[in-house]
């Protein structure tokens, strides 16, 4: 008896514990290093938990701005890289890291949409206070989530990150 009612607030307290928001886990890939990660949804793209929540805070801000920002492509699995590199091999699509590299799918990259140059203009004045930086040289829309590992660009924005361009879109 005492046993099941302590099974019973165990399964309790796991289940309060459930984020609210929908996650799943799923492989990723590091530098061409498989990963386990978490995604979830943010209007209906998939994207990497953290690098989520670090875009809900940024997009609240861009609101109250009068921006509308919005993600084009986040999380990508592999087959999904693959499938856009062969494109591009092709010369069908976008610069497209081969597959297992991109920063799609080690999560930390978001494509936005950014044809309204409000949103591009406001990207490049605020995004970096929200841990977002501009990686690809030539794609406006590359932006990639380095808050938790560049501390030190997020209290100074005007701070360059210095990436290989090659291997992230
Ligand atoms: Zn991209």
């Amino acid at each position: 008896m005492v046993k099941s009612a302590l099974v019973l607030v165990a399964l309790g307290l796991a289940v309060s514990q459930i984020p609210a928001a929908y996650a799943e886990k799923t492989t990723g890939y590091v530098a061409g290093t498989k990963t386990s990660l978490r995604i979830t949804e943010v209007n209906g793209k998939d994207v990497e938990v953290r690098t989520a929540k670090a875009f809900r805070v940024m997009a609240r801000a861009a609101a109250k701005h009068g921006v509308d920002l919005k993600i084009r492509s986040g999380f990508r699995s592999f087959a999904k890289q693959a499938k856009l590199y062969k494109q591009y091999r092709k010369g069908q699509g976008n610069l497209a890291a081969p597959p297992g590299y991109s920063n799609h799918e080690s999560g930390r990259a978001l494509d936005l949409n950014v044809t309204n140059p409000k949103a591009f203009d406001w990207l490049q004045s605020h995004g970096a206070t929200y841990g977002f930086h501009r990686t690809v040289p030539g794609e406006a829309w590359h932006w990639e989530y380095l808050g938790d590992e560049d501390k030190d660009a997020i209290s100074r924005p005007d701070r360059k990150v210095k990436r290989k361009p090659k291997h992230d879109s």
